[in-house]
């Protein structure tokens, strides 16, 4: 009942400089950051896909993945900004499993938390390096921002995360476009509130440091269906609540309101393949409503090489290991139906 403490880990600035990014790359980073900070502010119409695994769990998959999307990134640019998912930090429900290549960088070894960083940053410095795509992650651990900050172009805070103190202040301090999801209860006061945190400054400990933070203006939220209390499945990306959103959000002194469709987890019940509808049903409504063309600045979508999951061990190249995927063809199609019905 103790801690055991096995070894100091580098700090970011360390890991950074053994692992640079090359200089090209930062400039390109700067440029989409840029873009994707207009579509939140609403100054370019384009439209957000988030998009890629659950879990980042294969470096060659992934990156094969994300070299798959650069071209369709390419053919679509004049109406969407491609963002990969290259998720380095997964949350689990009860603590049990898979904690994504952070902490595990082989899923069927043992932990490793340097390897882990390493891997991390490698990942995305590869991806970026192969697709010119600058990625999206979700901040789990809000003290690996660090390791990280000069390489994504997106940040996600997950429902399990979404209340807490120090998830919130942290975010504070990114530069770059955040989503806070609704928790799983669904509540969006909690959600709102979050984002209400997220873009005011702060001053606090961080890294064993006392900080100021500036706020951050791109902080928005990400809708992810809820589960009630009898543990179902609640959707929230319906006209309906996309209209009650918008009403909430305009009690609340906010800036830059923007909302992002999660269109996987309790919004498809992990029926992957229903992203596809879910996604079209957004695009429609955006399409009928000026206020929700206004909101949804784009969609979350849970996508891999092969449609589905499988378990650990099962050694399928480019099929999740965590939740259930839409595949490659699938999500071709799709992002090209996205671009089409953006107008
Ligand atoms: C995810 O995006 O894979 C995820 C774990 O999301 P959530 O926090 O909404 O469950
Ligand atoms: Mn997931």
């Amino acid at each position: 009942m103790s801690f055991t403490y096995l070894m100091e880990l580098p700090k970011p600035s360390e890991i950074k400089k053994k692992y640079p990014l090359p200089e090209k790359l930062a400039a390109l980073k700067a440029e989409r950051d840029q873009m994707i900070s207009d579509v939140i502010t609403g100054k370019d119409n384009r439209f957000l896909v988030i998009i890629g695994p659950c879990s980042a769990d294969n470096e060659d998959a992934v990156c094969d993945y994300v070299s798959r999307l650069a071209p369709i990134a390419e053919e679509v640019k004049d109406k969407v900004i491609i963002i990969p998912r290259i998720y380095t930090n997964k949350p689990r429900t009860t603590g049990e499993g898979y904690k994504g290549i952070a902490s595990q960088p082989d899923p069927e070894k043992k932990p490793d938390m340097l390897a882990g960083l390493i891997a991390m940053r490698d990942m995305h410095i590869r991806a970026i390096a192969e697709s010119n795509l600058t990625c999206a992650d979700e901040m789990l651990y809000p003290e690996n921002w660090g390791y990280v900050e000069d390489l994504l172009s997106y940040v996600a805070i997950g429902a399990r995360s979404v209340e807490d103190q120090q998830h919130r202040l942290t975010v504070s301090g990114f530069d770059v476009a955040s989503g806070m999801k609704n928790p799983t209860s669904g509540d969006f006061t909690v959600m709102l509130n979050s984002v209400y945190a997220a873009q005011h400054p702060h001053h606090f400990v961080y890294r064993s440091h006392e900080v100021e933070t500036s706020g951050n203006p791109l902080t928005h939220v990400v809708l992810r269906g809820a589960v009630s209390k009898h543990g179902n499945c609640v959707q929230n990306y319906h006209y309906e609540d996309i209209m009650r959103l918008i009403e909430k959000y305009n009690k609340m002194d906010l800036v830059n309101p923007a909302a992002i469709i999660d269109a996987n987890h309790s919004n498809s019940n992990k029926q992957y393949a229903e992203q596809i509808r879910i996604v079209k049903e957004v695009m429609h409504n955006r399409k009928i409503s000026p206020d929700i063309h206004r909101m949804i600045k784009g969609v979350m979508i849970e996508s891999y090489i092969e449609p589905g999951s499988q378990k650990i061990g099962d050694g399928i190249y480019g099929k999740s290991i965590t939740d259930p995927c839409l595949g490659w063809e699938d999500s071709k199609r799709l992002i090209y139906d996205i671009a089409e019905m953006n107008v």
